[in-house]
């Protein structure tokens, strides 16, 4: 017996997107839910094992990576929305690839991405026994937007979750942090504990005391917010971590730290790279442990886990080692500056950046972006901008103070890449492409890769 024919026909979209070799991350969800918009509540209702939703700004992809991958590990069959398709067509979308025609679906885990401002809608809709929170920043579509509204509307979502259920916030990220004293769920803490040096960020945003609103302070900041906070007025501080990481090493190859939860330490090695994963990884292992997942599981998962196309990826370009990272805020770029500085090896640039509709029209974020700071402490040989605002990018880095004989200039990401490779003799190559940048720049790799 067919049991939702709204399955039906998002299947028959999904294979007529394939056909027409498109992706169909959204438009086989977007169709299968008007003819029934309680769909994704419908085929949720079929899973009877843990259901996770994971959102916050940056971190939110290669958190839910990890989290699927440590389940499925685990010996679980997993729905996961794992195009990065987090609004609700997205979700209906995973969920359709995952039924059969008949509209069963033999999965027994839920692993959702989802976008914060959609969060209210879909928490109900899919109702998660565990909500993991990573960090609020500013993205580059709303950066006049107040970061409060989004923390509200996250936290009102929260609300709306039974007192049994699990909630995993961020201790060092005071935003997220504050949600963990108005929600009923019981709530988790995760954090670093490390003298590791921080970064210089302009991203910083400044959270008042949500008791006598006066400024926080802070003992140690990690990057943008991020960091030992306290209110030096009424002693209100940043919550004592369930999870803590420390120990961390990072270098070119991956990380290594330690993780405590009650009174045990585990060894966590991962081939991931720079500090904004230590944060990934610690979410996704206090997830995983919240779970009952064994450690041998999760620590096997993790230290096996590679990166998703873009984020961190090793490659190289005729035999010279290339690392690519998506940059799509002030942050992530400011982040991934820092990361590279703390490698100590010379670096040459290629920057792309789009003002494509997905990348966001304006492109004034990059000025948000401290690489006067990254430019000072790193050396830097060359860089090449490139993409539809390479000379946007240009301006920046003149205005940084960089040397402008050493900037080179095209539109195209082909010849920004065979630019790089020829100016680059013993440096490491970065490439940090914006949102659709990146579909240019994996286009350039899969065509060299079919040529093999
Ligand atoms: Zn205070």
């Amino acid at each position: 017996m067919v049991k939702f024919l709204s399955v039906n026909i998002g299947k028959l979209v999904n294979l007529s997107c394939k056909i027409a070799g498109k992706g169909g991350t959204s438009l086989p969800g977007k169709i299968a839910l008007s003819a029934d918009p309680n769909l994704i509540k419908k085929l949720i209702s079929l899973i009877k094992g843990n259901k996770v939703m994971i959102t916050g700004t940056n971190g939110k992809t290669t958190t839910s990576g990890l989290i699927a991958s440590i389940l499925s590990a685990n010996g679980k069959k997993v729905v996961y929305n794992k195009e990065g398709a987090n609004m609700k067509t997205g979700l209906a979308t995973a969920l359709i690839k995952s039924s059969n025609f008949f509209g069963n679906l033999q999965k027994d885990a839920v692993v959702f991405e989802v976008d914060e401002a959609t969060m209210l809608i879909i928490i109900e809709e899919v109702q998660p026994n565990i909500v993991v929170i990573t960090n609020f920043f500013r993205d580059q579509l709303d950066r006049f937007g107040e970061l409060d509204m989004t923390v509200e509307k996250v936290k009102k979502a929260l609300l709306t979750l039974p007192q049994d259920s699990i909630v995993l916030l961020n201790a060092d990220e005071p935003f997220t942090a504050s949600i963990g004293d108005e929600i009923k769920s019981k709530v988790f803490y995760y954090g670093i504990e490390d003298n590791i040096e921080g970064i210089n960020s302009f991203s910083f945003e400044q959270k008042y005391c949500p008791v006598c609103g006066h400024r926080y302070e802070y003992k140690r900041v990690y990057y943008g917010q991020l960091g030992d906070y306290y209110c030096p007025n009424c002693g209100k501080k940043r919550p004592n971590p369930h999870f803590k990481a420390t120990n961390i090493f990072l270098n070119e190859e991956g990380i290594n730290f330690d993780l405590h939860y009650k009174d045990k330490v585990f060894t966590i090695k991962s081939k991931l790279i720079g500090l904004y994963n230590v944060y990934n990884l610690l979410t996704a292992i206090s997830t995983g442990i919240l779970l009952n997942i064994e450690f041998n599981t999760i620590s096997k998962t993790v230290e096996n886990y590679l990166p998703i196309e873009g984020r961190l990826q090793k490659t190289k370009i005729k035999n010279k080692k290339a690392i690519i990272n998506l940059i799509k805020n002030p942050i992530g770029f400011e982040s991934t500056l820092n990361m590279l500085s703390q490698f100590n090896k010379p670096l040459n640039l290629l920057i792309s950046i789009n003002d494509n509709y997905a990348d966001g029209r304006d492109v004034s974020w990059l000025w948000d972006v401290n690489l006067e700071s990254f430019l000072s402490k790193t050396k830097v040989n060359y860089i090449v901008t490139s993409g539809l605002r390479a000379e946007d990018m240009a301006v920046r880095l003149k205005y940084a103070g960089f040397d402008i004989k050493k900037i080179k200039i095209t539109n195209s990401a082909e010849k920004a890449i065979d630019m790089i490779a020829e100016l680059t003799k013993e440096e490491l190559i970065a490439i940090l492409p914006n949102y659709t940048s990146l579909y240019d720049i994996n286009k350039y790799f899969k065509i060299q890769e079919a040529k093999k």
